[in-house]
């Protein structure tokens, strides 16, 4: 098994101590966790056009994007689907990345999506990527993309940052002020939303006008929305997850779908 050649106790270690960190390090994350009902309605009404006009490095994310098509070479151009914690681990392993997928459950485990993190602890020769398997494989899938860019971002731009990338499940505001949060995000709202279906659904009678912006979901591009994330992930708000999940899953969809949107009207990405 890949997995299993994969693991060693010094990496081990490594996932360890950065998970015990993380209610430290995400104080205020865990904090907007508990209270997701700010964040949706913030997210809500914001206007991602002018986001990622003050936020988004267009340059870096072409370079990622081009990267990143050595491995996903179909990315915005067909449906990218949830992959096995086995498929993930065959691209890391090709790649020389450490994968470590583990469920982090305890009180506060599910704010956790996953890290990734450079060489920087002296054990590690290469760089680490954890995802928390407790969540949706949907959701786990769409964690290793972001954490992959990461990875890629830091190789096309000859910046590697050694520290430690948290993804919280309530951190995507904060993303919208974090030049590389944003990039990687951008990458997983792509895969999410290929170019063609971006198209049908943001491009349609009620066009944005002379001024680009995406602020507002229309209700009939939301219901496609839905739809869409319910085929692709499975899963509906429904009582089948505790309400402050189903926020957070929620906040997500708001989230990758505007920054989908702003993509298309401002770069015709
Ligand atoms: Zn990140």
């Amino acid at each position: 098994m890949e997995l299993k050649s994969e693991r060693s106790s010094a990496v081990d270690a490594v996932v360890e101590e950065i998970l015990s960190r993380a209610h430290t390090v995400g104080r205020k994350e865990l904090e907007a966790w508990r209270k997701p009902q700010r964040e949706v309605r913030e997210l809500a009404r914001l206007d991602y056009v002018r986001v990622i006009r003050r936020t988004l490095d267009y340059h870096s994310l072409c370079a990622t994007i081009d990267e990143i098509k050595e491995i996903w070479p179909e990315l915005n151009r067909k449906q990218f689907r949830p992959k096995p914690v086995d498929y993930l681990a065959a691209i890391s392993s090709d790649l020389r990345i450490h994968l470590q997928a583990n469920p982090y459950r305890g009180p506060e485990g599910m704010a956790l999506r996953g890290f990734y993190v450079d060489k920087a602890p002296k054990v590690l020769k290469r760089p680490l990527i954890y995802l928390n398997t407790a969540h949706d494989p949907a959701a786990v899938s769409a964690t290793f993309m972001h954490e992959m860019s990461h990875h890629v971002t830091a190789k096309v731009t000859g910046r590697a940052d050694n520290g430690v990338h948290y993804l919280f499940n309530a951190a995507h505001h904060d993303h919208l002020a974090q030049p590389a949060e944003l990039v990687a995000d951008a990458i997983v709202s792509l895969a999410g939303y290929p170019q063609p279906l971006a198209r049908r659904i943001f491009a349609t009678q009620w066009d944005w006008g002379l001024v680009a912006r995406a602020d507002r979901l229309p209700d009939q591009a939301f219901a496609q929305i839905r739809s869409h994330v319910r085929t692709l992930g499975g899963f509906d708000f429904t009582a089948s997850l505790p309400p402050g999940q189903s926020f957070n899953y929620l906040t997500g969809m708001i989230h990758y779908a505007k920054l989908r949107w702003a993509l298309l009207v401002e770069y015709d990405l």
